[in-house]
């Protein structure tokens, strides 16, 4: 843990990601009794103070319509503004007057990432970062080599402890979670591996398109959008060795990652869905896929021979962040299994739900009533936020860690590298994506990669 926070700077406090996350985020911090510090907003944008705490109460109400009126004060009172040029050293030096006194302040850039550049310099440039801590959004960069670059101009402004790169699937409650499912029960350890699972799938599936941003998902994608990032993320949580202690969970998910191969076009599909050339910000042509479907392979003595089957897309049937652990199936001739068609029962199946309907369901066979030895599949559900309630944002949480200088929610900046270097190989390839119609799970043919076309999802 580091020193507390006594200013936290938003650039880019005009934008989409301070609306629909950052603002909401601060207001439940001050609804929890968390935030207890000026936040600054920056921007080109001249806005007054007062258009600031207008704005901050229509992102609050987007999210919570009944606004808590002593919290959203609370937020109101402690938001100004400071606009100007990012290039202009005059922004830094305003920000550096309403700075005073600040000795930990945090910068979170919520810009795009052309601009980052000139954030980083003009808070060298004015002394400020000397004493703050930065927050990067990904994307980290475009590839392996511009990431790096990204790196070294951030490195040349803020130590390294100070940078903390932010993909927010680590705060998310429900991916964390997966870690406590691993390790904190004993039937899931000893059948983790390829004795015991046939395959792995990570679905990351998106019910909506671009939402009027297409401008900058074309220039992205979903292999660089959720692909390199939020997917790997989450297979590493899958993959990786057991951690010794809390602090070495950093190290077993980088060591996850270096086990994993590189992927391949050849067992790759692409999808873009119809109607998204048609959309305002699409470039004439574009060859941008919307849905990206993978196989990846984990060359470890764990997983070797096992397939993980990633996929991810837009404008498909619903909104999942779901993985299927599907076991092999078992080998005792005693049951036939109704379902399969064939001899032997199903394999069971563990289905994780991390988005917001979180939860998981075990897949089970049962005897089928009657006379005869065949048994059945149960699906049996279990609902998280039932048993839980619900849990707090990962924006919360992870500007919360931001401010209190806890860094191992952020992303380890090998970890970046290797990401990079896994998806390298389907960066911006020549052909065109397959086309599919909004609204099912993608391109048919991604079923030669063994995802399941239809999957259930209660
Ligand atoms: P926006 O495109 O909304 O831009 C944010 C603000 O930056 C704008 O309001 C604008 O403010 C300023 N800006 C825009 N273009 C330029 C430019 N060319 N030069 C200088 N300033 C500019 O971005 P988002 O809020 O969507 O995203 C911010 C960051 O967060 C990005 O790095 C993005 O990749 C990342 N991110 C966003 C997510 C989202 O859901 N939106 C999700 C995950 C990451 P003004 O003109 O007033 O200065």
């Amino acid at each position: 843990m580091g020193t507390r926070a006594d200013t936290v700077v938003i650039f880019g406090i005009t934008g989409d990601l301070a609306f629909k996350k950052l603002l909401p985020a601060l207001y439940h911090l001050a609804l929890r009794g968390g935030l207890g510090v000026p936040v600054v907003g920056v921007a080109r944008s001249r806005w007054e103070d007062g258009r600031l705490v207008a704005t901050a109460r229509k992102a609050v109400e987007e999210v919570r319509p009944d606004v808590d009126e002593p919290a959203f004060e609370e937020l109101a009172g402690r938001l100004s503004m400071v606009s100007g040029d990012y290039a202009d050293e005059g922004l830094y030096r305003r920000l550096a007057e309403r700075l005073e006194g600040a000795e930990h302040p945090v910068f979170y850039l919520a810009v795009p990432p052309a601009v980052f550049g000139d954030a980083v310099d003009g808070l060298r440039a004015a002394g400020l970062a000397d004493r703050g801590r930065v927050v990067v959004e990904k994307p980290f960069g475009y590839d392996a080599s511009s990431s790096r670059a990204l790196d070294d101009k951030l490195r040349s402004a803020f130590p390294a402890e100070r940078i903390l790169r932010m993909d927010h699937y680590l705060g998310k409650e429900p991916v964390e979670g997966l870690l406590a499912l691993r390790f904190a029960n004993a039937f899931f350890e000893p059948m983790w591996n390829r004795e015991h699972i046939a395959k792995v799938e990570i679905t990351l599936a998106e019910k909506f398109g671009t939402q009027g941003r297409a401008g900058f998902y074309d220039a992205a994608g979903a292999v660089r959008d959720v692909l390199q990032n939020h997917a790997l993320q989450i297979a590493a949580l899958i993959a990786m060795e057991p951690p010794a202690t809390a602090e070495q969970v950093q190290e077993a998910r980088v060591d996850a990652l270096r086990h994993m191969r590189p992927l391949s076009l050849d067992t790759t599909v692409r999808g873009q869905y119809l109607g998204y050339q048609d959309e305002p910000g699409v470039a004439p042509g574009s060859t941008t896929e919307t849905y990206v479907a993978t196989r990846l392979s984990v060359d470890t003595a764990r997983w070797r021979g096992v397939p993980f089957v990633l996929r991810a897309g837009k404008n498909l049937r619903e909104n999942a962040t779901d993985v299927v652990i599907g076991l092999r199936r078992p080998t005792g001739a005693l049951f036939a299994g109704a379902d399969s068609g064939s001899g032997s029962p199903e394999g069971n199946q563990l289905h994780l739900r991390l988005g917001r309907d979180d939860g998981l369901t075990f897949s089970l066979q049962v005897k089928s009533p009657g006379p005869d030895a065949v048994s059945r599949t149960v699906r049996v559900p279990l609902d998280l936020e039932t048993v839980l309630g619900p849990r707090q944002e990962a924006y919360e949480r992870l500007l919360d860690d931001a401010m209190r200088g806890r860094s191992d929610r952020f992303v380890d900046p090998r970890v970046i590298e290797e990401q990079w270097r896994i998806v390298g190989p389907l960066l911006d390839p020549e052909q065109a994506p397959l086309p599919y119609e909004p609204g099912g799970w993608g391109p048919a043919e991604a079923e030669r990669l063994g995802v399941d076309a239809h999957p259930e999802r209660s």
